[in-house]
């Protein structure tokens, strides 16, 4: 059995991840740790309660409980201290908040190029198969159809904006796209364009009752082409949570994304 402990545990995510672990057939859930709810039992909450795993604020409950692997849905102001304090103490990590910078994971990789440090880290912003496939076929239509803006639209508590899946589907098309296109950027209301990531235009919709979808729209001459993934239920992400918290004790450094664990065919 792999001992696992959540962080963030009593978040959306988080309740559904314990759920999950607690179901499986090779995880224990061994640890619980979240700022509210504190002293309560996790087990209690997800409808198990033979399962005994009081919450607690304190990562070092992670090493009490012998947590070899801990999962992370916790909040983009909190998450890079969480991932600094399982490396340093050897306890692998999968981080599924989202809103992780370019500079941070670059200095994630540069803490675990210390020879001191023994744990792996897989960082992805979206564990739906559907949403990773998304970002490839949207890979593989940018070779043709270089036009393209991205609508995401997301629930009304998501701290950030714009989401993690539409920056990582920007750096897919980016690696894809042999020429630039700049759409116009007149805006008589600011903002009315959306924001700009590298290159690329993205919009960000936050409503109560959605989940997480993502549209990515290529242009062509008298042409559209919609790629559209959509998350009704966070139980979408649990198969690639899962997924990557078995891979993450093998897959030394640090792993970016789904895809790489997938056997993906490559891309023509
Ligand atoms: P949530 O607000 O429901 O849950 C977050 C939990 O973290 C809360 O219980 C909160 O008390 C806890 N928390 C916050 N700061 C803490 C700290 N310092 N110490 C301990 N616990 C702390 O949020 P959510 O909807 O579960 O989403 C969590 C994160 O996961 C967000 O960043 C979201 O964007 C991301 N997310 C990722 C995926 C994916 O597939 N990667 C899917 C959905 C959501």
């Amino acid at each position: 059995m792999i001992r696992v402990g959540v962080i963030g545990a009593c978040g959306r995510m988080g309740l559904m991840v314990c759920r999950a672990l607690a179901d499986s057939e090779d995880f224990a859930l061994v640890a619980a740790v979240d700022r509210s709810k504190v002293g309560q039992n996790v087990g209690q909450m997800i409808g198990n309660p033979e399962l005994d795993v009081p919450v607690s604020d304190e990562l070092e409950r992670l090493l009490e409980a012998k947590a070899v692997v801990a999962i992370d849905f916790t909040h983009p102001d909190v998450v890079m201290d969480d991932v600094r304090w399982c490396i340093s103490h050897a306890v692998h990590v999968v981080v599924g908040t989202t809103g992780i910078t370019q500079e941070e994971l670059q200095e994630i990789e540069k803490l675990l190029s210390d020879e001191a440090h023994e744990s792996n880290v897989i960082v992805a912003p979206n564990f739906a198969l559907g949403a990773v496939l998304m970002q490839r076929f949207s890979a593989l239509a940018a070779r043709y159809l270089p036009a393209v803006e991205i609508i995401e639209l997301h629930h009304d508590q998501k701290a950030d904006a714009p989401s993690g899946t539409a920056i990582a589907t920007v750096s897919r098309i980016r690696q894809e796209r042999g020429e630039d296109w700049q759409g116009p950027g007149g805006e008589s209301l600011q903002g009315a364009r959306g924001g700009e990531v590298d290159g690329i235009r993205i919009h960000s919709v936050r409503l109560p009752g959605l989940v997480a979808h993502h549209e990515v729209i290529f242009g062509g001459q008298g042409q559209t082409l919609t790629i559209r993934h959509d998350s009704t239920d966070r139980s979408s992400f649990m198969p690639g949570v899962l997924m990557a918290a078995r891979a993450v004790m093998t897959r030394p450094g640090l792993t970016v994304g789904l895809e790489p664990l997938l056997d993906l065919p490559p891309l023509p």
